[in-house]
Formats: C-alpha cells, sequence, structure tokens
C-alpha cells in the first residue's frame, strides 16, 4: 500500500475492497453486518460494536498492531452506533478510556484516539482520568487465571469525580477483568455513572 492509496483511497474496513468516499464499508460486508450488543462488566453496561470473531477481529488487530490509525474514524463510527443503540438516552460529562502506563508523546495510544473521535461526536470533553501506576504484562499474553491477578489495582484516579457520569472507551473486551479495574476505579473516586464501550468483544 503506497502513500497516495492510503490519502487517496477509502477502504472497506473489514475485506479491503475499495468503496467511495461516501461509504462506510462495502455493500457486500454491510449486509452481513451483526447489530450492536450488550455486556455487563463490573456492574457498568459496555456497548459492543461488534464479535471479536471473523472480519471484526481481524480489523481491530490491524488497527491496534499493524499501523492502520488510519481506520480509527471508520472504528469510532461502529462504535458510536452501538453507544446510539445501546446507551442511547444516556448524557456524559466526560469521555475517557483505558490508559498507557506512562505514556510517552510518541507512543501511540489506540483506545485514546478512539475516545476522541467519539467524544466529538459525542460533545462530551475527553480527559484522562486514569492513571496506570503498575507496569503490567500484556493481557492477551497470559492465562485467564493470570489475567485478573495482572491488572488488580493497577489504575487511579486523576482527581476527584463525584457526581460525574463517564463513558469509558477501549478497544477489544475479553475477559473483560481491565474494563472491570477501570470502572471500579472511576467509581472508587465517586463517578455516578460509568459506561463502557468496546469495538470488539467476546459474547462469553
Ligand atoms: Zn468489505
Amino acid at each position: 500500500m503506497n502513500i497516495s492509496d492510503i490519502l487517496f483511497t477509502r477502504r472497506c474496513p473489514f475485506c479491503e475492497s475499495v468503496i467511495s468516499l461516501s461509504e462506510t464499508e462495502c455493500k457486500s460486508c454491510r449486509d452481513g453486518l451483526p447489530e450492536p450488543f450488550r455486556i455487563n462488566i463490573g456492574g457498568s453496561v459496555c456497548a459492543c460494536a461488534f464479535p471479536y470473531e471473523g472480519d471484526f477481529r481481524a480489523a481491530i488487530l490491524k488497527y491496534k498492531f499493524g499501523g492502520r490509525h488510519f481506520i480509527a474514524g471508520a472504528l469510532s463510527e461502529y462504535m458510536c452506533g452501538a453507544i446510539d443503540k445501546i446507551l442511547g438516552g444516556r448524557e456524559f460529562d466526560f469521555v475517557t478510556y483505558v490508559p498507557q502506563y506512562r505514556p510517552k508523546k510518541y507512543k501511540f495510544n489506540h483506545s485514546g484516539l478512539l475516545a476522541r473521535k467519539i467524544s466529538k461526536r459525542l460533545s462530551a470533553p475527553c480527559r484522562e482520568l486514569l492513571i496506570k501506576t503498575v507496569k503490567t504484562a500484556k493481557q492477551h499474553e497470559l492465562s485467564l487465571a493470570q489475567r485478573k491477578i495482572n491488572v488488580k489495582n493497577a489504575f487511579s484516579a486523576a482527581g476527584d469525580l463525584s457526581g460525574k457520569r463517564i463513558l469509558l472507551v477501549d478497544d477489544i473486551a475479553t475477559t473483560g477483568y481491565t474494563l472491570s479495574e477501570c470502572i471500579y476505579t472511576l467509581k472508587r473516586a465517586g463517578a455516578s455513572d460509568v459506561c463502557a464501550v468496546v469495538f470488539c468483544a467476546s459474547r462469553g
């Protein structure tokens, strides 16, 4: 893929066929798109755009590990669709996201970019409300039992969040342990309502 291809051609985020600038995905993928669904994590509702399988799993992994940052706009559109369907009518004071440990300026936060795009759509400010206080191992490299322990007490809130309604953004939820710990941390800091949204989630 060359630079003019990236800048001037829009491709379906799932099958990569060329689409028009007014489309989000190609017709054949559009026809097979499943409905957004909800899961419960840490006593909160999490809106999920797609199941973590097939082309949806491939798309988010390409975004996260394959350098395809430019599809963030398309991915966030589907997440906004899930918000409308699952969380419709709720209002949020802030949009936030799952943080990295000691983020460097050059280090790209995948969830942060999605959160900023969603924040614009919802007209709710995006804030870094969570701090990762412990350097943890990568969740996807651990066993299920290890994942829960790995993120326990790994986050703290950036300040008093008394009475705040917060939308927490992440890219993928598999076990939900990371989101659960973040939700717990936000509520412990006083947040009155926390909801989450992800691009892909395991249906459990
Ligand atoms: Zn397609």
